[in-house]
């Protein structure tokens, strides 16, 4: 591991200052991505301001109805509070389906969506990897790409997302709070998280230096019957082959609120609006659900190895989704 400098500042304006928007530092948060990086050569900070004991940690109400998550707030905790994992099951099922009970304790919610990708060229440093070193190629491309994606990828990179409590906010529209220079902005998730196209190097929206400092989840995440669901490899813990979160209401059978997203299979969670569109105000019938989700999935472009993930993701959605249909899907 290579020399550096460990900053624990007493605020977060001292924080801001001590990081400075240098390309060698780095935030620290819970350390369970950043610090196995390091060990790997992956990321090589000059500078770790450690910002765990100053990160919001707190869920609060907010004014109209939706729910403020610090970005400080750790995985465990997250999942079973009472206005927030407690009341909406997507979002405690996705976070618990993650890693296991002891990374949970450690692993924050800000730390989680900026988590890099699994891939396994990415981490190792012998491999060209346009993610890790822009312009030396794509090891993934022509090598082992079973777990990679099958959607939204570009030909400089078909790395995936791992994160599955992104793919429960992705369903939920939920917002990511940003604090820079310039103040505190609010982005949707899927504007935060980037499919790869011409830089892959850049994951997310957030520029260098700007923290995260809270998840916004809207009022309409809470109440509307919802779930995620997870394949991996083994039961213990695994990143997602391929997950869904859905959320669906229906009103005299017919669907009223729709939301699906699939994880595991793009660059950043996949927001199935093709099938929304067609389910919404529809009967939630079989053949509905089934003709919706193989239009979503009618884009999908896999790789030598990973066809399988198509077949999955559509199984899991038809199932998922008959699931919370109920009697209104007869
Ligand atoms: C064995 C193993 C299995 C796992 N399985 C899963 C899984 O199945 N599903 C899943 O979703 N995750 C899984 N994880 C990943 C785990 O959830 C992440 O490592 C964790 O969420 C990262 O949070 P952290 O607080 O430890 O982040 P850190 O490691 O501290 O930071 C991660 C990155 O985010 C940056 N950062 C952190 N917080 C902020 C902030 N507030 N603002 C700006 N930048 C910030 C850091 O600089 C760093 O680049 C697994 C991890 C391990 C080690
Ligand atoms: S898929 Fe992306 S992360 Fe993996 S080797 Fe290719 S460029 Fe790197």
């Amino acid at each position: 591991m290579k020399p550096f400098r460990y900053v624990r500042p007493a605020s977060l304006a001292e924080a801001a200052e001590a990081h400075g928007g240098r390309p060698g530092s780095a935030y620290l948060a819970g350390g369970t991505n950043l610090v196995d990086l390091m060990k790997l050569g992956v990321a090589r900070p000059d500078t770790l301001v450690d910002v765990a004991r100053l990160l919001p940690a707190g869920v609060e109400a907010t004014a109209p109805g939706g729910v403020r998550v610090g970005a400080g707030v750790r995985g465990t905790d997250l999942a079973a509070h009472p206005l927030a994992g407690a009341r909406c099951p997507v979002l405690a099922q996705a976070l618990l389906s993650g890693a296991s009970g002891q990374l949970r304790n450690a692993a924050t919610t800000g730390g989680n969506l900026l988590q890099r990708t699994r891939c396994g060229y990415f981490q190792d440093v012998s491999k060209p990897c346009n993610k890790r070193d822009p312009g030396s190629g794509c090891a993934a491309l022509d090598g082992v790409n079973r777990e990679h994606a099958v959607l939204g990828h570009s030909p400089l990179c078909v790395a995936t997302h791992p994160s599955d409590l992104a793919v429960a906010l992705s369903a939920l529209d939920a917002e990511v709070e940003v604090t820079g220079a310039d103040g505190i902005r609010t982005v949707p998730l899927d504007g935060f998280l980037r499919l790869p196209g011409e830089r892959p190097d850049q994951d997310t929206t957030l520029r260098h230096g700007e923290l995260v400092t809270a998840v916004l989840l809207p009022p309409g995440a809470f109440g509307a019957p919802s779930a995620y669901r997870k394949a991996r490899d083994r039961a213990s813990y695994a990143f997602a082959l391929a997950s869904v979160a859905a959320v669906l209401e229906t009103r005299d059978g017919l669907v009223s609120r729709i939301a699906l997203a699939f994880g595991g299979l793009a660059h950043r969670p996949w927001r199935a609006r093709a099938a929304e569109e067609r389910l919404l105000g529809e009967r939630p019938t079989a053949e509905a659900v089934r003709a919706a989700v193989d239009a979503e999935l009618a884009a999908a472009r896999p790789l030598r190895d990973n066809a399988f993930k198509v077949l999955l993701a559509g199984n899991l959605a038809r199932h998922v989704l008959a699931g919370l249909a109920g009697p209104a899907r007869d």
